[in-house]
């Protein structure tokens, strides 16, 4: 009877849990539900299948497996060669690459282990600002990669887009050994072609993390890096609406030798990996990305991707048209930057106030923000989760006239504090209801 036997698995599971802790069966619970109730417009986020969950929650969590298939340092991992085979061999074929690592924990984790591979403490790394749309482990000073390397920022002009004129000036002038090309909050097309020329002119490595765009890269929205880049990062549960961790993909520039004039860069960083950086890997999170890299090169992932792309530019389109400040005009890819400063708020009285309608998004710093992470001057807004759940041009103007209707009847007090009008919060609490009810969650709805 193996046919039913991760169904009862994880049946029992769910049982035993209600029945010994029903303390954190119940928030659990509470937040699938949650899930379902709201109107997530997170650009980090996305909404992972259930059959994602089936991989996760499966036995092959128990396995202890240091090293690669066929070269492990413990027995009893034939099925699990098995599995990591098929996620290495599906990330080629979702992205045309020809060198794959599943194993690496999270995106952050991805781009430690490439960095690492190559350079060593003190190296220069070149990466974009945070202000300007970064993530912190492309050089933050919060971040290891800006404490162990000598970084150096770019960052967006005064019209918010990238300047290459600059990179290629500053890269000339600072001569770093990494160039990043990626970003977490930036709505434009990145030319990766443009980075590697670039990085070929100072002799640095180009390191692509596409952690944010990974899925639009996949299903041909947007240029792929893969073969400009030397690297290429991502995460697994942004785009790719997989389960929480990272990959790491190569193209042409695979068996290149480095520094080292030895070992290739593939060598290099399968060896950053395990055990520079990691120890065991999570079996049953590579499953469950064998599982999304596998529905991420089918025909309605591709078309998911290009609604993903319409909805972000209706968003943006509408939000503009009610007089918000829609950071480069638009967007080209999933995401929507509004300086919502320039609507007299700040991004977490912004983010709160809607967050009571059950609207939630996330205040963002923009570039030449003077405020805290934590305050911020601008909101982002991304189209992953609403795509997903079937809504299309019509529903992102109603989004947007609901995300109008909260904003335009906050009254703030100070930076932080707020009142939103009783009346307001009933009216778009009730329609967002009626729109989650409408676009339920595929699978997870009882
Ligand atoms: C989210 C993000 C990461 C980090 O990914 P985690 O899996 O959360 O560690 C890295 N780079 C960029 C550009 C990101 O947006």
């Amino acid at each position: 009877m193996t046919e039913r036997i991760l169904e009862d698995f994880l049946q029992k599971g769910v049982e035993v849990l209600r029945e010994e802790d029903p303390l954190l069966e119940g928030l659990l619970a509470r937040e699938h539900q949650r899930q379902l109730n709201t109107l997530t417009l997170v650009a980090a986020s996305s909404i992972a299948d259930p059959s994602i969950f089936a991989c996760l929650g499966s036995a092959i969590g128990n396995l202890t497996t240091e090293g690669y298939p066929s070269r492990r340092f413990h027995g009893g991992c034939s099925i699990a060669d098995e599995i990591e085979c098929l996620a290495i061999e599906r990330a080629k074929i979702a992205f045309g690459a020809r060198y794959a690592n599943v194993q690496p924990h999270s995106g952050t984790s991805a781009n430690q282990i490439v960095i690492g591979s190559l350079l060593s403490p003190g190296a220069r790394i070149m990466g974009l600002g945070l202000n300007s749309g970064g993530h912190l482990s492309h050089g933050s000073p919060a971040s290891l990669t800006g404490q162990w390397f000598e970084a150096i920022e770019y960052h967006v002009g005064q019209d918010n887009w990238l300047d290459y004129d600059e990179v290629r000036r500053l890269a000339l002038r600072t001569r770093p050994d990494l160039i990043v090309a990626g970003a977490s909050a930036y709505p434009r097309s990145i030319d990766f072609a443009r980075f590697r020329a670039i990085a070929d002119e100072v002799g640095a490595y180009l390191l692509a993390d596409i952690s944010h765009i990974s899925g639009l890269v996949a299903a041909g929205e947007h240029q792929s890096p893969i073969d400009h880049a030397h690297f290429t990062t991502t995460s697994t549960y942004k785009q790719l609406y997989g389960p929480r961790g990272g990959l790491i993909l190569m193209g042409k520039d695979h068996e290149q030798l480095s520094s080292d004039g030895r070992t290739t860069l593939s060598q290099r960083l399968q060896k950053a990996t395990f055990p520079f950086f990691q120890g065991t890997p999570s079996l049953n999170t590579i499953a469950a990305k064998a599982r999304a890299l596998g529905m991420v090169a089918t025909p309605p992932f591709k078309l998911l991707a290009r609604r993903v792309v319409e909805n972000a530019r209706a968003l943006a389109r509408e939000l503009k048209a009610r007089g918000y400040d829609v950071l480069t005009g638009g967007t080209d890819n999933h995401m929507v930057l509004l300086n919502i400063a320039s609507s007299g708020l700040t991004g977490i009285v912004a983010e709160r106030a809607l967050e009571e309608c059950g609207i939630v998004v996330n205040k963002n710093r923009i570039p030449g923000d003077t405020r805290s992470a934590l305050v911020t001057s601008g909101l982002r807004l991304g189209s992953n989760g609403v795509a997903a759940r079937g809504m299309y041009i019509e529903e992102m103007s109603i989004c947007a006239e609901l995300i109008d209707r909260v904003l335009s009847s906050v009254q703030q007090l100070d930076e932080r504090h707020y009142t939103l009008d009783e009346h307001i919060r009933a009216e778009v609490s009730a329609h967002v209801q009626e729109l989650c009810t409408q676009f339920p969650i595929s699978g997870y709805a009882g």
